[in-house]
């Protein structure tokens, strides 16, 4: 016997977020059914509102909250450092550690030529920008310890290179083959204030 239809659209929705399988999606699915009026219209406005409500900053990529940049300010632009990331998450995981006093910059995504995201997908072209506008003095790249992360540090050091900045990526703590996910905030302290040239 087959779902309702709308209860198979939401499975297959809920299928989508990171971690579901069918299993989790059908028990996500079932348990939403007992939830009241309100509490469905509330989760649907939360989820309706995310793109107004949720911008990104048009400098550093980071979130707005209430349309101020929490993460671009005149005492962060002072300490002439960048860190280069992949996704506005990460910055919370790295703020988190209470290491890191500097300005932030979302790639947006990694380098993944199987999924066919190259160079251009990434705002490389805003992030020489910065550099130059900013004054920056030290690139600490921030990525994934992957092959697209390994990847992606690869091409940045390479497109800034030829300017005098110091480039670095945040070397041990970080578990090979681990995404920032999974790594708790002890590991990412010593992995960012361990960081070496690179
Ligand atoms: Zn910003």
């Amino acid at each position: 016997m087959k779902y309702p239809l709308h209860l198979q659209k939401l499975i297959e929705t809920l299928k989508c977020l990171p971690g579901v399988g069918s299993k989790s999606a059908e028990r996500f699915a079932f348990e939403l059914l007992d939830w009241r009026h309100d509490q469905l219209h509330e989760f649907s406005n939360l989820i309706k509102h995310i793109p107004e409500e949720l911008p990104a900053c048009q400098e550093c990529g980071c979130l707005v909250d209430n349309r101020n940049c929490l993460f671009c300010n005149a005492s962060r632009q002072q300490t002439g450092l960048m860190c280069v990331i992949a996704s506005a998450k990460d910055a919370y995981a790295i703020e988190s550690t209470r290491e890191y006093k500097g300005l932030y910059h979302v790639l947006g995504t990694l380098l993944s030529p199987l999924e066919g995201k190259g160079p251009d997908q990434l705002t490389i072209g805003r992030l020489q920008e910065r550099i130059q506008n900013l004054s920056i003095q030290e690139l600490i790249i921030a990525l994934d310890s992957t092959l697209e992360g390994d990847a992606t540090a690869l091409y940045i050091k390479k497109v800034v290179d030829n300017s005098s900045i110091k480039v670095s990526r945040l070397a041990f703590g970080i578990p090979m083959g681990s995404s920032f996910d999974y790594v708790d905030g002890g590991t990412l302290a010593r992995a960012l204030s361990g960081r070496g040239n690179f």
